[in-house]
């Protein structure tokens, strides 16, 4: 991992998870989750991040969590694509007022 994708990474997980914070919970810590979407059978880049807290990643069971069911969860959250392009304008922001 270079350096660059370590800083990035590093960055998505400071900001709470995604779903969380569109729910108004607040910041919650997060854990990143690499985008499933385009990707086949190649891993996403460390670029295409999204953070998630364990509930809404892992845990959260059917509905709730992401790997509990991808379909479930865009229906409820929205897409991954979406959930990216957020998590694109919430670091862009920041760099703005930075
Ligand atoms: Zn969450
Ligand atoms: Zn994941």
């Amino acid at each position: 991992m270079t350096a660059n994708e370590r800083l990035h990474l590093s960055r998505v997980a400071a900001l709470g998870c995604i779903v969380c914070r569109n729910l108004g919970y607040g910041m919650t810590p997060a854990e990143v989750h690499h985008i499933r979407t385009g990707q086949g059978l190649k891993r996403a880049s460390h670029f295409e991040t999204l953070p998630l807290c364990h509930a809404h990643h892992r845990t959260g069971g059917y509905g709730v969590a992401f790997h509990a069911g991808k379909e479930a969860f865009e229906a409820n959250y929205g897409t991954e694509l979406e959930l990216l392009q957020q998590t694109r304008e919430v670091i862009d922001e920041i760099d703005r007022y930075a």
